[in-house]
């Protein structure tokens, strides 16, 4: 009776192990503050995604600013531990898209970040001394372009087994891979600022990284002011754009997460002179009075907006 159990037992893991081919692997995982979903296709899923889940993992582990133990951490401590050649790679690649977008994407505020207190349980307004205080220091934070970096590295990794496709959402990134069946393109949900339905879709094909950064994901209230977490290095203080969100599709991840930051703090009429400029990305934005802009390639539906062309 016992051995008649094990095998159910036995034969019921091994149902799971394998997906068929129309039903995803799917996974949660809660990494780099914020929870993932993990939906991937085919023959290799279940391992694949084991792996993907450890990548995130070993990102995290190497670049959390909150980490004590992190190398970024041990980085910002002055120390200089030795780095791999993708991880040199990486710090590089952030340094010149912060300059290719004139410091509004600066990967250097961790010191303003914790002054405002995002990275703790309780923030609050910092004082005009202790914002100037917090300018003068350049501490890492990877934290506006670390999610975009790890969906392009699972997307790597996802090429080198054999899985179908995938939809990986990391907190307000999103990354594709591959194609669906029918060759009808992946939907994405341009969230509502103030929630709700979604205000409209934004089609892609193939592997790409959707990345957006708004105001409300993460923020306090005092006195009815609202203080949301992306930072103008100028002021020291939360962007006030004229933006709620910045949505960008990119084929490669951290480009989009550090644009979508970036484009934030610009500002409409600034940042669609830098789509003017550039020819690697498409963008979505969502102004304070609630309209929609989108770049003339993005492929937007269930919703009216103007189109930014070139
Ligand atoms: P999210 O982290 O919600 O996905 P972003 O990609 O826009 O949103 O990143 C915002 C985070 O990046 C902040 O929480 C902070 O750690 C850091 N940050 C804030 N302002 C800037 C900025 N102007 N440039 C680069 N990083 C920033
Ligand atoms: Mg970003």
């Amino acid at each position: 009776m016992k051995r008649f159990f094990s095998l159910i037992f036995l034969i019921g893991v091994l149902l799971c192990g394998c997906a068929k081919a129309s039903e995803p692997v799917r996974q949660t995982v809660f990494c780099m503050d914020t929870v993932m979903d993990l939906q991937v296709w085919g023959k290799d899923a279940e391992a694949a995604i084991q792996q993907l889940t450890n990548k995130l993992n070993t990102l995290e582990h190497s670049w959390s600013a909150t980490n004590p133990d992190s190398l970024l951490s041990r980085i910002n401590r002055g120390e200089a531990p030795e780095l791999t050649q993708e991880q040199a790679q990486l710090l590089a690649r952030i340094e010149a898209l912060s300059q290719r977008t004139d410091g509004a994407f600066d990967p250097h505020l961790r010191a303003l970040s914790e002054a405002w207190g995002f990275y703790g349980e309780e923030p609050s307004v910092p004082s005009p001394e202790e914002i100037t205080a917090a300018l003068a220091q350049s501490q890492w934070d990877l934290g506006a372009a670390l999610k975009g970096y790890a969906g392009q590295e699972c997307a790597d990794l996802l090429a080198e087994w054999n899985v179908d496709r995938a939809m990986l959402v990391l907190g307000g990134n999103v990354q594709t891979y591959g194609e669906k069946p029918d060759g009808s393109p992946w939907q994405i949900g341009i969230q509502n600022p103030d929630g709700g339905d979604n205000l409209g879709i934004l089609c892609v094909t193939g592997t790409a990284s959707v990345v957006t950064s708004g105001d409300y994901q993460r923020y306090f209230e005092v006195d009815g002011l609202r203080y949301h977490h992306i930072l103008d290095s100028k002021t020291g203080y939360p962007a006030d754009s004229g933006l709620r969100s910045v949505t960008i599709v990119c084929r490669d991840g951290l480009t989009a997460d550090c644009l979508s930051t970036a484009l934030f703090v610009m500002g409409l009429e600034k940042a669609a002179e830098f789509w003017k400029e550039s020819d690697d990305f498409e963008a979505v934005f969502v102004t304070t009075g609630g309209a929609i802009y989108a770049t003339e390639g993005a492929v937007l539906s269930g919703c009216s907006y103007e189109v930014i062309a070139r």
